[in-house]
């Protein structure tokens, strides 16, 4: 079976490759995914308290083993979780059973899913994933294409600088090893505000900004105005008959 769909596909082979190996320890806390666990209370919170979660539908593009997927279908969520590695979508699945939930795992791409179910979605999350494609703004135009008029788009992701080339490559990577070295690409980190025009040409109007502060050594996570590390956003789509 396929991992990656065609060449055509907004995807870096490399990177299923990277996060397919991570899949076995996903759910492992002490893990390699231990600031996606460390994070995942936060950006919970962040979507909880700007969408009632109860009978929502909601994608989670890029969703690697379900952190996210999960909790929002604890919250009463109708979830949708993506991913193009065909091994963290094993390990999403296979983890229902011990959670007792139920979210509709896929591999398949924002494209592909944009195309099945236009305007599908209430809310669409995508965390931790656009610096990890080769064209972020196609895959911004595919978050919009998923989501309802007046749907909201949660992402988060490291901004462009040098605070956060420090702590997410040098500190995560290098100094603490936290993460597997290679994991992230500094020249693909984007800014709020380049990451805000991509948004505005997809249609989509920007609610919200907030840092996501993150202390690696008591492992705590919240949020704050410094965006200048991690950041989390929300936008909205206009409702029908109104232009962005
Ligand atoms: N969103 C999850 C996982 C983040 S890790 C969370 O925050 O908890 C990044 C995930 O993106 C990995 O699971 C990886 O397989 C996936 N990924 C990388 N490139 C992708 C692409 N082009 N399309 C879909 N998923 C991709």
């Amino acid at each position: 079976m396929p991992t990656v769909a065609d060449a055509h596909a907004n995807v870096s082979p490399e990177e299923i490759a990277r996060f397919g190996q991570l899949a076995a320890r996903w759910w492992d806390p002490d893990g390699e995914s231990r600031p996606l666990h460390d994070l995942n209370p936060v950006r919970a919170a962040y979507v909880a308290a700007r969408l009632d979660l109860r009978g929502a539908r909601v994608a989670d593009v890029g969703c690697g083993g379900g952190l996210l997927s999960e909790v929002l279908a604890r919250a009463g969520a109708n979830v949708t979780g993506i991913d193009l590695g065909q091994k963290v979508i094993d390990i999403a699945r296979l983890h229902l059973h011990e959670s007792n939930l139920s979210v509709d795992y896929r591999v398949q791409s924002s494209a592909e899913l944009a195309a099945a179910e236009p305007a599908g979605f209430d809310a669409v999350c995508c965390m931790e994933l656009i610096e990890h494609v080769p064209d972020p703004a196609a895959l911004v135009n595919d978050l919009a294409a998923l989501l309802k008029p007046g749907g909201l788009l949660f992402m988060s992701t490291l901004n462009r600088t040098p605070a956060a080339f420090g702590a997410a490559i040098l500190g995560a990577e290098y100094v603490m090893r936290l993460l597997p070295r290679g994991t992230h690409h500094y020249a693909q980190f984007l800014k709020p505000s380049e990451l805000g025009r991509l948004l505005r040409r997809a249609g989509l109007a920007l609610e919200d900004v907030a840092g996501l502060g993150y202390n690696p050594l008591n492992r705590k996570a919240w949020l704050s105005r410094f965006t200048a590390v991690n950041y989390l956003l929300s936008a909205r789509k206009p409702a029908a008959g109104i232009s962005a």
